[in-house]
Parts: C-alpha cells; structure tokens; sequence
C-alpha cells in the first residue's frame, strides 16, 4: 500500500489521519485533547496512557520523535530524519 503523498511539511498533530476502520479496531479511538504518551508502532502511534487505548495512523513513511510542549506528537519524514543522522 503505497502512502499518499503529501507535499507540506507535517510536523503537527494536523498531519495526522483517523484510523478509518473503527469497526475493524474497536478499541482505536482518535482523541484529539489532552496529553496523550505516543508510542510508534509501524505506521501508527499509539497511546496507552489513557483509560482508553487509542491508536492513529500515521503512515510508514513517518517517524514519530517526540512529544511538543501541548502534548501533540512531532512527526517527521523518515527519509529526512535519517538523512540528518548520516
Ligand atoms: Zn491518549
């Protein structure tokens, strides 16, 4: 499954898409207030802090560094974030 390409730059909680299929996952719920601990795995983060595991797709092509000072997941283009490492 190739991931839409999209041209922006996305750092920003905005970047992020709803998990489209809720009745596949009931459990991923999209939460967008509050501080959430974001954890990446594969092409979603996910966030066990909360009384409800909730869970956001990202895509493969992203990688989650850190946390903003609101909370909100930073996300980074992975081929960038490797670049700079080399
Ligand atoms: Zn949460």
């Amino acid at each position: 499954m190739m991931p839409e390409k999209q041209s922006k730059e996305e750092n920003e909680v905005e970047a992020l898409k709803e998990v489209g299929d809720i009745e596949n996952h009931p459990s991923y719920r999209f939460i967008p207030k509050g501080y959430h601990e974001w954890r990446q795995e594969g092409g979603y983060i996910i966030c066990r802090s909360c009384e409800l595991e909730h869970a956001v797709w990202i895509g493969m092509d992203k990688i989650l560094v850190g946390l903003n000072k609101d909370g909100k997941p930073i996300l980074k283009n992975r081929d960038d974030y490797f670049k700079k490492q080399l």
